[in-house]
């Protein structure tokens, strides 16, 4: 039997077989599905291979597919909930990291309990990219409110 394109079912010649791997499996491609999905995604090449029925182990095909559908959900729930902890201008701020604090002993802010407060503080840092304010909130908090459901 003929090997064919697992793309467009095209039968492939003995020669000028090509391959390209979609989630891990080798698939056997026709030189014009080469030069279209050679630079796709992953996701877009499991996408329209799935289209037909020509695809070398296709549930495993599926199985990548719904992983990546769920990572993007949960991706989808992490923006939203850090959207609801911290934003600005009616927008989600910009986490620009979790940085190192050096808290001086002349800090004017925290007045007399500078020797108590004297070290270092981490503070996770954002800002906002509409009106260019930084808020810093406390990492730990964050971790937590981010595991809440
Ligand atoms: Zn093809
Ligand atoms: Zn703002």
């Amino acid at each position: 039997m003929a090997e064919v394109c697992a793309f467009c079912g095209a039968e492939l010649k003995r020669f000028g077989i090509d391959t390209l791997v979609c989630a891990n499996v080798t698939q056997t491609v026709c030189k014009d599905c080469w030069t279209k999905y050679r630079d796709a995604s992953q996701t877009e090449r499991c996408r329209d291979i799935l289209k037909h029925s020509w695809a070398k182990e296709p549930e495993q095909i599926h199985a990548f597919l719904e992983e990546q559908e769920r990572e993007a959900a949960r991706e989808q729930a992490r923006a939203e909930k850090l959207n609801r902890l911290i934003s600005c201008c009616g927008q989600p701020m910009t986490p620009l990291g979790v940085s190192k604090f050096q808290l001086g002993q002349t800090s004017w802010i925290f007045g007399d309990w500078s020797n108590l407060l004297a070290g270092a503080m981490e503070l996770a840092v954002f800002r906002c990219e509409r009106c260019g304010q930084i808020k810093f909130m406390d990492p730990n908090i964050m971790k937590d409110r981010m595991k809440e459901p």
